[in-house]
């Protein structure tokens, strides 16, 4: 195998990893809560709040309403005991009645108003809980798949980085950083195959003769991109 075979043979295992390990930022990136998740959270959430502040208002208004019956049942008990008798004191207690009897009526309207909102709250949070159930359920399946990939994903680069080491002690160091200082300034291919006449690395035609002599196992570079020519 000559040198620049070698260095080939290295470019893919690098290019290997360097592809698996973005692929690893994606799927540790994926396995992060979605923005749909993250809506879905914040409407049930907003719904559970939502629906037991108007759980409250609606006890409290019936607590209210309740509390004004009572009184207004007393007063009538009182007016009819025939206890009174003091035109005046029965006059008051009959006014009392009266305008109990119209708090009563607005405070059932406010307990009818509160019961509407009260269901339209539970009619929101049951919607705002399925859907979350149904959107959490795909993510965690989506999530439990991106994990497994990941582990995949940490093994295979962890051969990689194994084979990639005994690759790298065949190359002489020289060659090795060469070729190193070639990737960083190549955008990752510093070996460029060759194909009839054209360097895969630039698109551009590589001259017969430097064809022949890296063909032969000489070290030649494109005079286009710079890149090492692998006429294969
Ligand atoms: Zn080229």
């Amino acid at each position: 195998m000559t040198q620049v075979h070698q260095l080939y043979k290295l470019q893919e295992t690098d290019t290997e990893i360097r592809e698996k390990t973005q692929r690893l930022r994606e799927v540790l990136a994926g396995q992060q809560p979605s923005a749909e998740l993250l809506a879905a959270r914040e409407r049930r959430d907003t719904a559970v709040t939502t629906l037991q502040e108007w759980q409250t208002r609606h006890k409290n208004l019936r607590l209210e309403m309740e509390s004004l019956r009572r009184e207004a049942k007393n007063a009538e008990t009182r007016l009819y005991s025939g206890k009174v008798t003091n035109p005046k004191e029965l006059a008051d207690l009959q006014h009392k009645i009266e305008s109990l009897g119209r708090r009563i009526e607005k405070a059932e309207e406010k307990v009818l108003e509160a019961m509407i909102m009260l269901e339209d709250a539970e009619t929101e949070e049951t919607a705002a809980a399925e859907s979350l159930a149904e959107i959490e359920a795909d993510w965690e399946a989506k999530a439990a798949l991106l994990k497994i990939e990941q582990n995949e994903l940490a093994l295979s680069i962890h051969k990689l980085n194994g084979v990639r080491q005994e690759q790298a002690k065949t190359i002489d160091s020289r060659d090795l950083k060469e070729y190193e200082a070639l990737m960083k300034k190549k955008n990752g291919k510093a070996i460029a195959r060759v194909r009839a006449d054209t360097c895969l690395g630039c698109r551009l035609t590589i001259s017969a003769n430097k064809i022949k002599e890296a063909r032969e196992g000489k070290k030649i570079y494109c005079g286009s991109c710079g890149r090492i020519l692998y006429p294969y």
